[in-house]
């Protein structure tokens, strides 16, 4: 079987020591030949000098292709615009454009009056740019405030229309979730690539807690086995069997891309990479 194209997502460093946290991330990660790697935007635009920082330094130093995310959230059409001016002037053309939630705390996302009032409207103005390289996200479990599973994809449609190349999707449990997503995508007419959004679970209580945020299905058995593994202390063979077995069984269904969110830690990405056959690429230069 051939390995697939991958990409990974990081989220912005906080201070000096998560910055040589990200960095070494970077570091084991990078040798794997990653299409991309995408830097978040957090929540209530909070990270937005962070990331745009993180995206400029990983860019340049790094050598990667340098995704950068956006968000609509608490932000003017113009300053958001700005942003993404700056992310081009650092040299980095590739946005994965989102909505955005709101700060922690608060009750749904209300556009900024002078804002971008959805997605849709942002992926419009940064396709007007001709600048740009937009990725948006979609949602296999559904995201949360949409009526219906129909309605959600009908929206994914519509940011593809907008000007978007592909979607990562959010992190799901089980294959078959996506399987039925892709599908459901290809009868609504989306042609763009639809790239799996794959959490290596590092920490079951945070990813649980985490999905029932997103709406994600949490499968009854995976709780059980997680609960067993803690029990025996080897929940890190659990995540890497796991996670392994779940972009195995995407791929034997001709998936070519995987999207791993990282969450900066590099270890269960990297051992799931070397178990599906994606190995460093060193230049035999750099072989002491
Ligand atoms: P949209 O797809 O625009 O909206 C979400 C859903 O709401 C739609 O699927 C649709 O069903 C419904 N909807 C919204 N507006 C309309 C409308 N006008 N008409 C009809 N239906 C509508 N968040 C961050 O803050 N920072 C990040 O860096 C970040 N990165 C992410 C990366 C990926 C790959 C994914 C999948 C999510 C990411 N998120 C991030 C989370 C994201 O911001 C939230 O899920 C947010 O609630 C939705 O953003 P969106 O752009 O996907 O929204």
């Amino acid at each position: 079987m051939t390995a697939p194209a991958i990409s990974y997502e990081f989220f912005p460093p906080q201070n000096l020591e998560a910055s040589f946290h990200l960095w070494d991330t970077v570091q084991t990660l990078a040798p794997m030949d990653p299409r991309f790697v995408s830097v978040t935007y957090g929540a209530g635009g909070t990270t937005r000098d962070l990331t745009r920082d993180a995206v400029a330094t990983l860019h340049k130093s790094s050598g990667l292709n340098v995704a950068a995310h956006l968000t609509c959230v608490d932000a003017t059409k113009a300053e958001t615009l700005a942003i993404a001016e700056e992310f081009a002037r650092v040299g980095v053309n590739e946005i994965v454009a989102l909505r955005g939630d709101p700060p922690k705390g608060s009750d749904g996302f209300v556009p900024h009056p002078d804002g971008f009032a959805n997605s849709v409207e942002l992926i419009e103005a940064l396709a007007d740019t001709g600048k740009f390289t937009i990725r948006v996200g979609a949602y296999p479990d559904k995201h949360p405030e949409a009526s219906n599973a129909q309605a959600d994809i009908d929206w994914l449609k519509r940011k593809i229309d907008a000007g978007a190349s592909e979607a990562i999707t959010q992190f799901f449990f089980e294959p078959e979730t996506f399987l039925r997503f892709r599908d459901a995508c290809a009868a609504a007419g989306i042609d763009a690539p639809i790239i799996p959004g794959i959490l290596p679970i590092e920490n079951w209580k945070g990813a649980r807690n985490f999905a029932k945020r997103c709406g994600t299905d949490i499968p009854r058995w995976l709780d059980d086995a997680f609960s067993k593994a803690e029990r025996d202390g080897r929940t890190d063979l659990l995540a890497t069997a796991l996670c392994t077995e779940l972009c195995s069984d995407l791929m034997d269904e001709g998936v070519d891309a995987l999207h791993f969110y990282t969450l900066n830690r590099p270890e269960l990405t990297r051992d799931v990479c070397f178990a599906l056959g994606i190995t460093p690429n060193v230049a035999l230069e750099n072989v002491a």
